[in-house]
């Protein structure tokens, strides 16, 4: 998928992902890592730890080490923690910025996310703004005004698969000695790489397309730098609120981080077709995906999304809100359920679930598009269609 390749294997970052990242059960060579489930480990007689870094499951765990560690190499990253789930991560990676402080977020990003970070703000006296990254000179403009301590960036972002320039930021958050991060979960690490592009932090919802089977709340946060005191803030986080992810989760994650790039490719590929057909379609008005050419950061996608344009969509249905019901409540093979990134296609009418409040159009339908074969989704869309 990628032309990277890791050190010190050497290894694509197919086959990388294919061995878990390598090594084998130091005690057993077992090619599956054990589950951890013990939460406390023994001293000996002169109290020294028996195994170095092994205190306390909430601290540290051997196999979270070798999840952060594979998804650390994938972000081209130095370190990664694991959080309880991608909400964890945000807190932890939002609470860097202390009362007095400021963060200026894009707008219509994850409602979570927004809803969370405006509560958050608005208890603890930080300046909250939120504004347009889809148009990069107003947001470099109110970045010049607001001078954030933070700046909040979702590319692509859900729902509106808005493309922000994330190398043209960070340039500006260097210059004004704010902290840039980007919660990539809808292009996971192998399409996209904030890190690479200047982000001092890069996060991801683990129960989206990292672990990819629907099966585990997890969050992951990463850095280039280990030595920054924003790092330090985010581990210390983890460790003393205690958001840290259970052991069989971080089991599951890594069994799924095996077959992502498989996964990614497939993906990407029925997405893009998804997207093409439904843009043809005459009850279609919009198809927001950032690999269309009728994208508005298309080119911009292209140049920054190396690997693809990722499997999430929407689609505006001419009409209004009882169309894309009708649509939604017709398809067979989509699942009505919220959440993406999993290898079943999944739709959501993200009105429904977030109300008016979170400003998403009612004719709108959220596709997370998975590894079924591309004619089933078309056919299923066809179908449903054909009823409105
Ligand atoms: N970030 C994005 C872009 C999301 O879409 C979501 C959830 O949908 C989250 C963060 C939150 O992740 P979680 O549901 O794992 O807490």
């Amino acid at each position: 998928m990628s032309k990277t390749r890791y050190s010190p294997t050497g290894l694509h970052v197919d086959s990388l992902l294919a061995h878990a990242g390598g090594g084998c059960d130091q005690a057993t060579g077992a090619v599956v890592p054990p589950i951890p489930t013990a939460t406390t480990f023994v001293r000996d007689e002169d109290y020294a730890l028996v195994s170095s870094n092994h205190i306390y499951s909430r601290d540290d765990n051997a196999l979270f080490r070798k999840t952060e560690h594979l998804l650390a190499s994938l972000e081209e990253g130095a370190d990664s923690r694991l959080f309880a789930s991608g909400m964890a991560a945000v807190a932890a990676v939002a609470r860097i910025v202390r009362p007095g402080g400021t963060i200026l977020a894009q707008s219509g990003i994850y409602w979570g996310t927004t809803l969370f970070l405006r509560k958050h703000c608005a208890r603890n006296n930080i300046a909250l703004v939120e504004a347009d990254a889809g148009d990069l000179e107003a947001f470099q403009d109110e970045m010049a005004v607001t001078k954030p301590d933070l700046v909040w960036l979702e590319v692509p972002s859900n729902p509106f698969l808005q493309v922000a320039d994330v190398l043209s930021i960070s340039a500006q958050c260097k210059q004004a000695g704010a902290l840039l991060t980007v919660d990539a979960t809808a292009a996971t690490p192998l399409l996209l790489k904030p890190l690479s592009l200047g982000a001092d932090l890069v996060l991801h919802s683990a129960t989206k397309a990292l672990n990819g089977h629907s099966d585990l709340l997890g969050g992951v946060v990463t850095t280039g730098d280990s030595s920054s005191e924003a790092w330090a803030f985010v581990c210390e986080e983890r460790k003393n609120a205690g958001a840290v992810m259970g052991s069989f989760e971080a089991w599951l994650l890594l069994r799924g981080l095996r077959t992502l790039a498989l996964r990614m490719e497939r993906m990407t590929r029925n997405a893009q077709a998804v997207a093409e057909y439904l843009e043809k379609h005459p009850k279609v008005e919009t198809v927001l995906y950032p690999g269309l050419a009728s994208h508005p950061q298309h080119e911009l996608a292209k140049q920054r999304m190396t690997g693809g344009f990722g499997y999430l969509m929407s689609v505006l249905f001419k009409g209004g809100k009882e169309e894309a019901l009708k649509v939604a409540g017709a398809l067979d093979v989509f699942q009505r359920a919220t959440s993406l990134g999993g290898t079943e296609s999944l739709v959501e009418h993200r009105f429904t679930i977030e109300g008016p409040e979170s400003g998403i159009p009612e004719n709108l339908l959220r596709l997370s598009v998975g590894i079924e074969h591309e004619q089933d989704l078309i056919a299923d869309l066809e179908q449903a269609l054909a009823g409105i």
